[in-house]
This record gives C-alpha cells, sequence and structure tokens, in this order.
C-alpha cells in the first residue's frame, strides 16, 4: 500500500497513508490531549489537516509561542461568537492576535460598557464549556461573498474581495462561521484561562475617515496558573506606570498646550541633571569630547543626510523669510558639519562629538504616552569618526561602557540585539558588509548570546541593541550602536591616511541611556518610584517628634544640605508616625527622626525606606553612611 513518511521533532519517522490526519497521529503518539495544533514543515497548521506528502511534523501545545498565537486568535473567535449571539446587528470586521493577547473590532449601534464584558465573557465560558468543533471549510471567493452578504456582515464582504486568491477559508464552531486564514484549536472546550480586559474606540482599516468600531481586548492563556500571573503583573505595571508615579512624585507633568513634550518639575530634573552628570562623568574617561550644535537648520542639511526623505513627516519644520528650516530630530547631520569644520589627519582620530542638545520629532498624537513616546527629549548622544583600524577598538569600548552603566543601574538581565540590512538602504553595500561583520566580531568577543533580526537596521547602517528586561518582564532597547553606511560619505567627510591619501572615516552613533525621558519613565517604573540614593531628588527628611526638636533639626539639615545632600524638614506638629509614613510613601530613602534623645546626644536616628532603623548616630557619621552608600550603588566603593 501506498504511504508517506512523517518525521517527528524527536527524529522518529511514522509510516502513514496519504490523507491521514494529524490527529490521528497525534493520538498515536499519545498527545492528542495536549497539543492543541502542529507544524508541518514549519507551517502551523489544525489538527485537523490531512498529510499527503512526505512531511516533518511537530506538535504545538498550548504555552509555546505558536501556541498561544493560535489559542489567542481562537479565543477572539470566541469572543465574537459571543457577542454576536448577546448582540444581534453586531458586525465583525477583524480580529488578530497582539502581545499577549487578541482583539476583536466589532461594528455595533451598542456602546459596550465594562457591565456588556463581564455578560459576554460569561457567554463565552458557556460556549466553551459547550465543546464546539471548531471546523474549516474552504470556498470559492465569490460564494464567500455571497454567504457574509446574506449574513449582512459587510466588512467580511469587503475583505473576501480583497483576497486574491481564488479559494478561502472558513472556520465554523456551532452555528458561528468567520472567515479565517486560520490555524485555529480543535474546540472551543480547549480554551480554558481567559479574560475580556478593556474597551476602545477604533476605525475600519485604521483610517480615521472611516466608519468608528469599537475594539474589544482581551487576553488569553494556556493555563489559569499562567493567566493569574499574568493579570497580577497588569495589575503591577498600573501601580507602576510611570504616568501615574511621575506626577504623584511631583517630577514632572504633561500639559496639552505642548503635547508630547513633558515638563520637569524641580524632582524631575534633579534626576534628568544627575542622569547626565553621571554620564558626562563617564565621557572623561572613555575619552569623549562634548559638543553643543544648533538646535534649527536650513532643510538641505537633511537633503543631503538623506532624513528629509525617510523621516519627513516626523519633523518640525517651517518656513521663514529665506526658505524652509527644520528643528532637529537628531544630532547627527549637525556633528558632520561640525567635523568637516577642519581638517583631520588620522593621528587625530577618532573623534568623538557627545550632545545632549533638545531633539524634536513630530510623534503622531496618538502613539504620544507619558515619557516614553514623546516630541522633545534628549539623548545621551554621541557621533565617533575613527578610521577602519580604530573601528573594533571603539566598538569594545562603548561595550564596555554599556556593561559599566547597566550594572550601576542593575539591569542585570540583557539580551543583545544585531539588526541587520533593510530592504531599502543607503549606502555602498560593501560598507554594509564590512560594518556587520565588524558588529559580529565585537558581540562574539563580548560574551553576550545575541538574536540577529534580519533586515530590521535602520536604512543607513546595521545596529547593536542591548535590551534590558525590567521586573515586570518587559523588554526595552536601551544603548545602541550603529555603523554608518550612508552619512559620512554625503557629507563628503574626509581625513588624510598615513600614506598622504585622503579617506572616508567611519561613523559610528551612540547612545547608552537613549532618550533621557524615556529611560527616566523606564527606570521610574523599575524601581517604582524607589530610586536609589545617588539619585533619588530628595535624599532624607527631617522629622522632628515635637516642636521643642526643631531648633537642633534645622542645624542638622544646614550641616547635611551644606554637605551637598538634597534634605527636607517636616517640622510639622503630626504625630510621628503619621510623618514617617509620608515619608516612606514619597519614596524618600531615609527617614531622620529627631526627639529628646537625638537632641541631648548631638545625634540623628536614621530609618531606611524599607523600615530598617539605624541606631542613632552623630551627622558626620550619617554623611559617611550617604557617602558610601552612594560610592557603593555608583560601583565606585
Ligand atoms: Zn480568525
Ligand atoms: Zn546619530
Amino acid at each position: 500500500m501506498e504511504s508517506i513518511k512523517v518525521t517527528l521533532s524527536d527524529g522518529k519517522t511514522v509510516e502513514v497513508r496519504p490523507g491521514t490526519k494529524i490527529e490521528e497521529i497525534a493520538a498515536a503518539a499519545g498527545v492528542r490531549k495536549t497539543a492543541i495544533a502542529a507544524k508541518v514543515d514549519g507551517c502551523t497548521v489544525d489538527l485537523a489537516s490531512a498529510l499527503d506528502k512526505d512531511s516533518a511534523l511537530e506538535f504545538v501545545v498550548a504555552d509555546s509561542p505558536e501556541g498561544l498565537a493560535v489559542l489567542r486568535h481562537s479565543t477572539a473567535h470566541l469572543m465574537a461568537q459571543a457577542v454576536q449571539g448577546l448582540f444581534p446587528g453586531t458586525q465583525v470586521t477583524i480580529g488578530p492576535t497582539i502581545q499577549d493577547g487578541f482583539y476583536y473590532d466589532f461594528k455595533s449601534d451598542r456602546a459596550f460598557s465594562p457591565e456588556d464584558l463581564e455578560v459576554i465573557e460569561k457567554r463565552m465560558q458557556e460556549l466553551a464549556r459547550a465543546d464546539l468543533k471548531v471546523v474549516r471549510e474552504e470556498l470559492p471567493r465569490n460564494e464567500a461573498a455571497e454567504l457574509f452578504r446574506s449574513m449582512g456582515e459587510n466588512y467580511k464582504v469587503e475583505i473576501v474581495e480583497g483576497i486574491p486568491e481564488e479559494k478561502v477559508s472558513l472556520y465554523r464552531q456551532g452555528d458561528w462561521v468567520d472567515l479565517c486564514r486560520g490555524p485555529h484549536v480543535p474546540s472551543t472546550a480547549t480554551i480554558k484561562a481567559f479574560k475580556l480586559t478593556s474597551i476602545a474606540g477604533a476605525y475600519w482599516r485604521g483610517d480615521s475617515r472611516n466608519e468608528q468600531l469599537q475594539r474589544i481586548y482581551g487576553t488569553a492563556w494556556a493555563n489559569r496558573k499562567d493567566l493569574d500571573a499574568y493579570l497580577k503583573r497588569i495589575e503591577e505595571a498600573k501601580q507602576r506606570d510611570h504616568r501615574r508615579l511621575g506626577p504623584a512624585l511631583d517630577l514632572f507633568s504633561l500639559h496639552p498646550i505642548a503635547p508630547g513634550s513633558p515638563f520637569f518639575h524641580p524632582k524631575g530634573t534633579i534626576i534628568y541633571n544627575i542622569l547626565i552628570q553621571y554620564i558626562r562623568s563617564l565621557y572623561s574617561r572613555y575619552g569623549y569630547s562634548e559638543v553643543v550644535t544648533p538646535l534649527i537648520y536650513k532643510t538641505e542639511l537633511w537633503k543631503t543626510s538623506g532624513h528629509y526623505e525617510a523621516f519627513h513627516d516626523d519633523m518640525f519644520l517651517m518656513q521663514v523669510h529665506d526658505g524652509e528650516y527644520g528643528v532637529k530630530p537628531m544630532n547627527c547631520p549637525g556633528h558632520c558639519y561640525l567635523f568637516a569644520s577642519r581638517k583631520y589627519s588620522y593621528r587625530d582620530l577618532p573623534i568623538r562629538y557627545a550632545d545632549f542638545s533638545r531633539l524634536h520629532r513630530f510623534e503622531q498624537s496618538g502613539v504620544l504616552s507619558g515619557l516614553t513616546r514623546v516630541r522633545s527629549f534628549a539623548q545621551d548622544d554621541a557621533h565617533i569618526y575613527c578610521t577602519p583600524d580604530q573601528l573594533d577598538h571603539e566598538l569594545e569600548q562603548f561595550v564596555a561602557m554599556t556593561k559599566e552603566v547597566y550594572k550601576v543601574f542593575g539591569f542585570d538581565r540583557i539580551e543583545v540585539t544585531l539588526q541587520t540590512r533593510p530592504e531599502k538602504f543607503l549606502g555602498r553595500i560593501e560598507l554594509w558588509n564590512d560594518a556587520e561583520a565588524a558588529l559580529r566580531r565585537c558581540l562574539e568577543r563580548s560574551g553576550f548570546s545575541v538574536a540577529v533580526l534580519p533586515g530590521e537596521g535602520a536604512f543607513y547602517g546595521p545596529k547593536i541593541g542591548f535590551d534590558f528586561r525590567d521586573v515586570l518582564e518587559r523588554s526595552w532597547t536601551l544603548a545602541t550602536v550603529q555603523i554608518d553606511c550612508a552619512m559620512a560619505e554625503r557629507f563628503g567627510l574626509k581625513y588624510v591616511t598615513s600614506e598622504g591619501s585622503e579617506a572616508t572615516p567611519v561613523m559610528l552613533h551612540r547612545a547608552v541611556l537613549g532618550s533621557i525621558e524615556r529611560f527616566i519613565a523606564i527606570l521610574l517604573e523599575h524601581c517604582a518610584g524607589a530610586f536609589p540614593l545617588w539619585l533619588a531628588p530628595v535624599q532624607a527628611r527631617i522629622l522632628t517628634v515635637t516642636d521643642d526638636h526643631k531648633e537642633y533639626a534645622k542645624k542638622v539639615l544646614e550641616e547635611l544640605e551644606q554637605g551637598g545632600w538634597r534634605v527636607e524638614l517636616d517640622g510639622r506638629n503630626e504625630k510621628l508616625g503619621y510623618k514617617i509614613r509620608e515619608a516612606q510613601l514619597a519614596k524618600i530613602p531615609y527617614a531622620i527622626v529627631i526627639g529628646d534623645r537625638e537632641v541631648e546626644a548631638g545625634a540623628v536616628a536614621p530609618r531606611r525606606r524599607g523600615g530598617e532603623n539605624l541606631a542613632p548616630m552623630p551627622v558626620d557619621a550619617l554623611i559617611q553612611l550617604f557617602q558610601a552608600e552612594v560610592a557603593q550603588e555608583r560601583g565606585e566603593a
């Protein structure tokens, strides 16, 4: 009898007749209960699909990335089925998976409320328990269009008509059907752990000129435990949200008068400036020279750099008397003019220009968010111009500096990415190849394991990113280094080589913190507002027990302030316990209690933010304690 060979992921092969369903092979392999889909030659498919040729087969379980994607999209279908059952007349549009969940966009006359979500969720649970088989069907495109037209699903008709293939697939569960590429779970009973999370407005095809839709978001997981852990993480993220904590701790605020452009309050500005001072202190050690360059340029500058074409919509441009000007969205083109302002020989290189200048980008209002997506920001930006021979050393030094900075901030979970040439790129391909090879060499020596993201580089050069994973398991790219394959040539930059000829320098873009605004947001959420002593805007608050202690407290305040410490005095006539709690809520690293005993002994009684009471000590000893703590935090101890 004719048979086909199926190679399983453990290397074993089984012989089956053509047309055998994957679920049969799963049953024979004893994984019928745990598999929710399968991968055939790398493509995810339904368990009910049949094999007709030799194939490599891998079963997909619910808690794998592919499994979760299938599960989440199936949960979106379940939700749509529930919504349409509960609210007749509602039309479905699209319902993709997103990170950690899914959504579905509906057209409905009813404005969905949070109470509706509970009702929908309940209905979903019933449909899941009903164990409805999820069945795939294939139809000619025009028949599918006819079917959806008869159902009054106008958006689906529009989608079907836009599909180039002659055949389209549908998925049915019970009496509900949706146009869908799939794959899906075998039955609604596979869906066990989900929650609807929010409602938002949306537009058909994401275009604000189209009809308004209602989007319901949800999350789904392989099991109850994972769902609960996720919901806890979301709750924790809400508590730590910098958009809530920032104003609450009096660090910054935003106002519609300057969309996406934060106002840093005095306390926030202290953090801002300390971060810059800290990076400055490294610059002197790593051989960077700080420069100040113009904010506004004639747009020729970006026409030369290539940004005007690629970045035009994201720039603040203005027409003045003698032509078009723009506010800089990045420092690099200006630094190229600076480099070209004098002649350099190979002996002068590398040149490392550091610039903390304010930058402006016209981010769309819809994407603006707290300090993470802003229109006005500064970076710890620098550009390095070097000879090809110096490139490896420059990259190595950059990695060393990044490691040093991450250690100070306690960023120990780092993932490194290498982003290579995109389809659309500037510059010569040889330069790209050399640059990517240099980045690979650097990463090999660094000891980091690296994920390569093909085609994800910037249009002007490949890039290394150092992603940091925060306490909420979110990944943030902070430090980046890029080798520019285009800009130095486009600006005609030259240096004199050891042979006396002229050559184009290699140009690097690099930042360690990235945008200072975004860095503050990430750090704020990571430490939940409890900044380490060296960064805390208020390092200590002096608390008097009664009015009698005020005079001595003022002396202590002065002494600490004179030593350069950031200290406040709470001399209010309130109970000590209340004042301690307030200092705790303000996340101040030290509360310094002054009562009879302290006044008598000429001492202070420090109390750490976590609640630990230290033995009373003279102010000198407290200053030494602070100094030692700061030195340790900054890696200087
Ligand atoms: Zn679907
Ligand atoms: Zn740059």
